[in-house]
């Protein structure tokens, strides 16, 4: 099979005619597929390995005879290894989204509750050191896959609270807008400098490698967030000012809205 790629673009003086170009992109394609088989192979093989490993330090921390000067060392190979998992599993799951054609399971999720859950875990990860303010629609639900939606409206918050200091204030709103229904996380945090915005969804691009790292991001983020807003036929805007604050917005069409009360006899898609 072939595949191509087509755009048509107005094309002439007054741009009366239409000019069509065609690009075999088949090779892409195919290299393209090979990546993600890799990557998703390799992932997986990983899995177990570390398992074991990760395993016999356990038993050595737990082991009374273990000499007092190896434990630290071996809480350093814990955390490691802990690193090493997120980012395994990270990996896996972005080949998962790559790969999967459609979404299954998708149900009419309710985005308000899920919002209220991670609040809570992002509020126990900032241990008190943001300020967080809400604007949510209760009743509005979000017709697509829950685990997906969670992850990714997790990933945005939680990042948020990683990526800027004590002190920052953080909004989560969720509702509808002109353009159909979106969620937005505001920080006023450091930004981000508009030369890394186009880059930041890719796989572990970061804008601060060291400080990236310390804060336990596998740079897998927001690429998992990206796929699951467009697998949701959404868009993820992200606006930065340097020294203001970053905005991170999920944007869906306003097609997939459902309400609370309807919820049952709007089911179906
Ligand atoms: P990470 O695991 O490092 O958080 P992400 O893909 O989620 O990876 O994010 C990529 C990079 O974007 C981060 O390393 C950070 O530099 C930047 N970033 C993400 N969110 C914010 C934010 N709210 N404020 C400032 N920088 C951010």
């Amino acid at each position: 099979a072939i595949m191509l790629s087509l755009r048509i673009a107005p094309f002439g003086e007054r741009k009366k005619q239409r000019l069509m170009v065609a690009r075999d992109i088949t090779k892409i394609y195919h290299l393209n597929m090979i990546r993600r088989d890799f990557v998703a192979n390799a992932s997986h093989e990983l899995r177990t390995p570390l398992t074991v490993i990760a395993g016999f330090i356990e038993n050595l921390l737990d082991a009374p005879n273990t000499p007092a000067a190896h434990r630290r060392p071996l809480t350093l190979m814990r955390n490691q290894t802990e690193r090493m998992r997120s980012i395994i599993e990270d990996l896996l799951t972005l080949s998962r989204l790559e790969m999967g054609d459609g979404l299954d399971a998708q149900e009419a999720v309710d985005v308000a509750d899920e919002l209220h859950l991670i609040l809570q875990e992002a509020q126990a990860l900032s241990q008190g050191q943001h300020r967080f303010t809400t604007q949510i629609e209760d009743d509005l639900l979000l017709w697509g896959c829950p685990a997906e939606l969670r992850s990714a409206f997790s990933n945005l918050i939680f990042n948020a609270v990683k990526h800027t200091p004590p002190g920052t204030q953080i909004e989560i709103t969720w509702g509808r807008s002109t353009e159909g229904i979106e969620l937005s996380v505001s920080d006023t945090g450091p930004g981000i400098a508009p030369e890394h915005l186009p880059r930041l969804t890719e796989r572990f691009y970061r804008v601060d490698r060291a400080r990236s790292r310390e804060s336990g991001g596998t740079g897998l983020g927001l690429a998992i967030v990206k796929h699951v807003i467009n697998r949701h036929e959404g868009r993820l805007m992200i606006t930065s000012k340097l020294g203001q604050g970053s905005r991170f917005a999920c944007l869906f069409p306003g097609h997939r809205a459902r309400l609370r009360d309807a919820q049952h006899a709007s089911a179906a898609p």
